[in-house]
């Protein structure tokens, strides 16, 4: 069959007797079309903004007496160099988090610390389009697992969230706790995702809409991160989403069972 791959050797073992060695290749073949289609795809993504820079370096030189031409042009070379930046830093952050050992500490995490770090890092972009981000729930739940890697994953369903809505929508972070896990939802009002594209959202590079995604710096790599993240916790991610009407990104974590200590820090008890 088409979709399976056996790699079969024979070898004489003497006059009578053959000995056939049937392995099954199909997982590695897999597997390497995949790192193969990421250094494609990689080296697509670096191409357009080193060229970019290339072109509006040049273009820079030449317009040195214009000023309001080297200004303008200054300013696209910035940005061409913070997309660069951000895709360098999501490719590393990527293969980090698929090598063994990534989540560097492991303890409880107080939910309410990653929700109101990560919704700071948003508000830049959101308060510039007049976008309301508001979180509700069990803020005080806790959850296991490594405070970074919790605040880069939520960060990246709220830059997503802003990114996708209209300007003046409201982003809302709900946290719901339960006996062994906590689930954190990400909720936009934006343009939603249609059901034949929901799984593929999570892959290395795809988007629905290219431009638009390029648009907002977005690099194509943030939900891979999270689906990432996600599972390295021994967590699961699910989405809801209609196009028009929005959508509901929700992460579950195992919980941590805290009491709050002395200090006022989390403490491991069970
Ligand atoms: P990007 O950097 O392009 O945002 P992601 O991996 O974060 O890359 O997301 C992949 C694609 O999924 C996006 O390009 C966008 O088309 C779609 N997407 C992700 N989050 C949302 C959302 N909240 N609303 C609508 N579309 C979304």
């Amino acid at each position: 069959r088409g979709d399976v791959l056996l790699q079969v050797r024979v070898a004489q073992v003497d006059s009578r007797h053959v000995l056939v060695l049937a392995e099954d290749r199909t997982e590695a073949r897999r597997l390497e079309a995949i790192r193969r289609d990421f250094v494609v795809n990689i080296s697509h993504e670096l191409k357009t903004p080193v060229g970019a820079l290339a072109l509006l370096a040049e273009t820079v030189h030449d317009a040195a007496d214009d000023p309001e031409a080297v200004r303008r042009f200054s300013g696209r070379m910035q940005q061409e160099s913070a997309r660069l930046g951000a895709l360098v830093h999501e490719v590393i952050e990527l293969s980090r988090l698929q090598s063994a050992g990534a989540l560097a500490q492991v303890q409880a995490v107080p939910v309410r610390g990653v929700v109101e770090e990560s919704i700071d890092r948003a508000r830049t972009t959101a308060t510039g389009r007049n976008i309301r981000l508001a979180s509700a729930g069990d803020l005080d739940a806790a959850m296991y697992g490594d405070h970074n890697m919790l605040v880069t994953a939520l960060r990246n369903l709220l830059d997503n969230a802003v990114n996708y809505s209209a300007d003046g929508s409201a982003v809302t972070v709900g946290v719901r706790s339960a006996q062994d896990f906590v689930e954190i939802s990400v909720v936009d009002q934006g343009v939603g995702i249609s059901r034949d594209v929901q799984d593929r959202i999570f892959e290395r590079f795809y988007r629905v809409d290219p431009a638009r995604s390029r648009e907002t710096g977005g690099t194509g790599l943030g939900l891979s991160i999270v689906k990432h993240v996600v599972a390295d916790h021994g967590g699961e991610i699910t989405i809801w989403s209609q196009p028009g009407q929005g959508s509901t990104f929700t992460v579950k974590i195992p919980a941590a069972h805290v009491a709050a200590g002395a200090a006022g820090r989390a403490t491991l008890v069970a």
